[in-house]
């Protein structure tokens, strides 16, 4: 069958993509069709056709196949809304109002359990297709929710807001902020956010004043012209400490404005740091690499289990408090430290998971490529009182194999005198979405640790690197997915692998 632009067609939604978006298939062609769920019958309008599968937008949700209703009973406007599709499917209204518009959350419309279930299946599929792992052989634990503890909103602790000029019903050019548009780069105003911290509305509203009030214009992106791309904003759940940096494209701000802006910003409980970030490239990366600091201090500190950190703008910091602690714990738990371990924490941005290895091991070596994070990962050794845990900075397929040559490899390498350097007993891993570097692979495989944590934030890349480790005679004993973006699709893996006696 043929098909064409703006085609309209019924189909049955079977999967789910790695966006949240539906997936069905048509005489062995596949359509992805957003906001549309596994199980539900659909008309849907072809956007765009590639060879082996095209993007269709979601026209109305078709009563059960089979039930005997028919689309005069309510269900047959172009709607999404629930009540007409088969009941299991999981479909809920979504929380936020703009949610089908917005770029953010992928999978509002579908109940919290449900998103659970998808996320947890995406991982099993990926390692047993992509990884070749033999799930017999797999402990696997269920995914880690957040259902007890705390609910699945408002759990974000950082945002970064485009700020764009926008007219109003009378024509007149206000600053707004809120959400790209899916695929696109128009703002959709919303400071009400359905994952942020509650503290991000009274702050983006302050800075939308201070901007009518001074006069200071956002962003033109086309133009390259106009003051405030960003507002950035984090904010320690433990110690409720926030920090607000507006992302400029000037050096500065002129006149008073600056200290009109911290006036504002400083009266909200918590404020601890306020300062700008000049960007002034055409770019779509956010930050910039120069600082001005407004006020108060160059970081946030929060605190994840009993450890303290030191979090500047520029440092990767995990964005759901709650679930990032679960994440640790689990790491933890898989490296299963008896307090003699030489541990290596590959990827460690600002030394989270080695700080939170470091009690119960004897030596933490952690890896990571920027500076600013191995300045904040030192500092927060210090802070803990932490003193067995070293950091470099470089890539990881570099410097790890570096240290390794330098020093021996395997748990006896080195001459008697000195330290072993490359001894390890466990290595962690948390890469990013592009996973490990190939050469970083073979580093471990000569470092031949007894475990390898394997943290991950894409079961795909995870998938294929533990193919490799699987090769390299580390098998997958542990399985346990966490669920670090409720309503977004992605999902959040910690693998535990063993060394087999070859
Ligand atoms: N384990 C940390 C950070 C994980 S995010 C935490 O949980 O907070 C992945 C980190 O890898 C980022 O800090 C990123 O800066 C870093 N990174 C990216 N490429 C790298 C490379 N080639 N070598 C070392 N670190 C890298």
């Amino acid at each position: 069958m043929e098909f064409k632009k703006n085609q309209e067609i019924e189909l049955t939604i079977d999967d789910l993509g790695n966006n949240g978006e539906g997936i069905g298939h048509v005489d062995g062609y596949a359509l992805f069709v957003k906001d549309a769920l596994p199980g539900e019958r659909i008309r849907a309008k072809i956007m765009k056709c590639k060879k082996n599968y095209g993007f269709a937008r979601l026209m109305e949700i078709l009563p059960e196949a089979g039930d005997g209703s028919t689309a005069g009973d309510g269900c047959g406007e172009a709607t999404t809304s629930a009540g007409c599709a088969a009941s299991d499917v999981g479909r809920v209204e979504p929380k936020c109002p703009v949610a089908r518009q917005c770029g953010g959350c992928t999978l509002q419309h579908l109940s919290y359990e449900k998103q659970l279930a998808f996320k947890e299946k995406k991982v099993r599929d990926c390692l047993e297709r992509i990884g070749e792992v033999d799930m017999s052989q797999v402990e696997w634990l269920p995914i880690l929710g957040m259902t007890e503890d705390a609910e699945p909103w408002h759990y974000r602790n950082k945002a970064q807001f485009p700020v764009r000029m926008q007219k109003d019903e009378t024509g007149t050019m206000h600053p707004v902020t809120g959400f790209f548009a899916g695929r696109t780069h128009s703002v959709i105003p919303v400071t009400d956010c359905g994952i942020q911290d509650k503290c991000m509305k009274e702050i983006l509203e302050l800075v939308l004043t201070w901007m009518e009030e001074q006069n200071i214009p956002a962003y033109d992106e086309e133009k390259h012209r106009g003051v405030v791309r960003h507002i950035f904003i984090r904010r320690g759940y433990h110690t409720g400490e926030i920090m607000v940096c507006l992302v400029v494209n000037a050096k500065g701000l002129k006149g008073n404005s600056g200290e009109a802006l911290v006036k504002k910003l400083a009266a909200v409980p918590g404020m601890t740091s306020i300062s700008l970030n000049v960007n002034m490239e055409k770019t779509n990366v956010i930050l910039g690499s120069q600082m001005v600091w407004l006020w108060g201090k160059s970081y946030i500190e929060d605190s994840i289990g009993d450890i303290r950190y030191r979090i500047s703008p520029q440092s990767f910091y995990q964005v759901n408090p709650v679930q990032t602690e679960k994440l640790y714990r689990t790491a933890l738990e898989f490296a299963d430290l008896s307090g003699d371990e030489v541990v290596w924490d590959l990827y460690c941005g600002i030394g989270t998971i080695s700080l939170f290895l470091a009690r119960q091991a004897k030596k933490v070596y952690g890896v990571e490529i920027v500076p600013e994070a191995i300045e904040n990962a030192k500092e927060n050794a210090r802070l803990n009182g932490i003193e067995n845990a070293e950091f470099a900075c470089g890539p990881a397929e570099e410097v790890v194999p570096r240290m390794v040559g330098e020093n021996g490899v395997g748990s006896g390498g080195a001459g008697a005198n000195s330290e072993n350097l490359a001894k390890a007993d466990v290595v962690v891993v948390d890469p990013p979405r592009k996973g490990c570097d190939a050469v970083l692979l073979d580093t471990i495989e000569k470092m031949a640790p007894k475990r390898v944590v394997y943290v991950s934030c894409d079961p795909a890349t995870l998938a294929r690197d533990v193919k490799v480790l699987g090769e390299k005679g580390y098998q997958v004993e542990k399985v346990r997915a966490c669920d670090m973006f409720p309503h977004g699709g992605h999902v959040e893996t910690i693998v535990g692998l063993q060394k087999q006696d070859m």
